[in-house]
């Protein structure tokens, strides 16, 4: 039989830390949970903390932190802080880091993971999208797996089983397109805050959700891609597909192309993140394809969907300019779940950021935390409508 993994989730009580304990829950005899991490939900974390009983959980905030060692009175051990985050990745009864924070937030506790030589399943996009050069030098130089969770890159990872890199032609992504694929873009300076909520086809928390209702989501994924299979730009494209029932493609130089299918739910591409190499018997739903009766694929529109492009600018902008992208996309985000900013105004914010910055190329993990601040603080000095 084999070893059990000894798993970490980084936000358990995010959309991917709830998915990823229900895998763990269906595999007791391959996983064991060790450790949980969350932030402002502190209910769910003591609920987590009681059915899965992990060795510690951390809180983000200290005070938090207090008043759920007081709640659990001893039963489990309770950290916080980085301090806490950086401690418990780095401990002996952790073989996978899951990490599943949401946004720049996570960049710093992957590192410490792979610095401890732990292997990381990836749902933190943006972790690549800001620090991908020094993350993949800590993956080579720990001699770590960095394994994708993000469906698109799962299926990518399934599709190159078994081939060679150089006979790679190109990443085909898929896009659902997300809520407004169909809608005028004179009307995108309409748009509430509950509409761009309603995605079509996953549900997931509020930032990956407007992520994709302005086809940033695909950028970030673009940029993701770039740094996991190591193709530049001009190899990765992208293909509006409205079912997500392929979730992405590989071409070859034959012509020849892959995809990976299944329905979406994100269980599946978690549990082949902890279970790769190998793949196990699962019952998250089957694609049935008489029921589904078409698959359709449109070219992303990119005058309506500016972010994509800007994406591809940053990228090939290389450096810390993706970082800037990240960094004015979370705060233009931010200020619309807030009801400050015009669903139409968040590329105009972004790109605003990616033209008064200068990129540092082959940056240092300082240079990008100092990249991310900047655009951060500029931002917050503006006035918005
Ligand atoms: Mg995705």
């Amino acid at each position: 039989m084999k070893k059990r993994k000894n798993i970490a989730i980084l936000g358990s009580t995010g959309s991917i830390g709830r998915s990823s304990l229900e895998v763990i829950a269906a595999c007791p005899d391959r996983f064991r949970l060790t450790y949980l991490t969350g932030h402002r939900n502190i209910e769910l974390l003591q609920e987590q903390v009681r059915q899965f009983k992990p060795r510690a959980v951390v809180v983000r905030e200290e005070s938090n932190a207090a008043l759920v060692r007081e709640r659990l009175n001893g039963e489990t051990e309770v950290l916080s802080g980085e301090r806490g985050l950086q401690e418990v990745v780095s401990r002996d009864d952790v073989d996978i880091v899951i990490s599943s924070l949401v946004g720049f937030a996570g960049l710093k506790p992957t590192i410490w993971a792979l610095e401890a030589g732990k292997d990381v399943a990836l749902a933190n996009k943006e972790t690549l999208v800001t620090g991908g050069e020094v993350i993949m030098r800590k993956v080579r130089k720990n001699r770590v797996r960095l394994l994708p969770v993000d469906s698109e890159h799962s299926a990518i990872l399934q599709c190159l089983q078994g081939e060679k890199p150089e006979n790679v032609e190109r990443l085909i992504l898929t896009a659902s397109g997300g809520p407004f694929l169909h809608l005028d873009k004179k009307k995108f300076s309409t748009i509430t805050r509950a509409q761009a909520l309603a995605h079509p086809t996953w549900k997931m928390g509020s930032k990956i959700t407007i992520d994709s209702a302005t086809l940033m989501n695909k950028g970030l994924e673009v940029i993701e891609a770039h740094w996991l299979f190591g193709l530049p730009a001009e190899k990765i494209d992208v293909v509006v597909h409205p079912q997500s029932v392929i979730h992405s493609m590989v071409e070859f130089v034959d012509g020849s192309i892959k995809a990976q299918l299944g329905v979406p739910d994100m269980k599946i591409p978690i549990q082949y993140a902890l279970t790769y190499p190998e793949r196990r018997a699962a019952s998250y739903g089957k694609v049935d394809f008489a029921a589904l009766g078409q698959m359709t694929f449109f070219e992303p529109d990119r005058k309506k969907f500016r972010c994509l492009g800007l994406a591809y600018e940053a990228l090939r902008a290389g450096g810390t300019a993706p970082a800037v992208l990240n960094a004015a996309n979370e705060v233009a985000v931010g200020l619309f779940l807030e009801g400050r900013l015009r669903f139409s105004s968040i590329p105009v914010l972004i790109e605003k950021a990616l033209s008064q910055h200068k990129p540092v190329h082959h940056p240092r993990l300082e240079d990008i935390v100092r990249a991310d601040k900047e655009t951060r603080d500029r931002l917050r000095n503006e006035q918005f409508t």
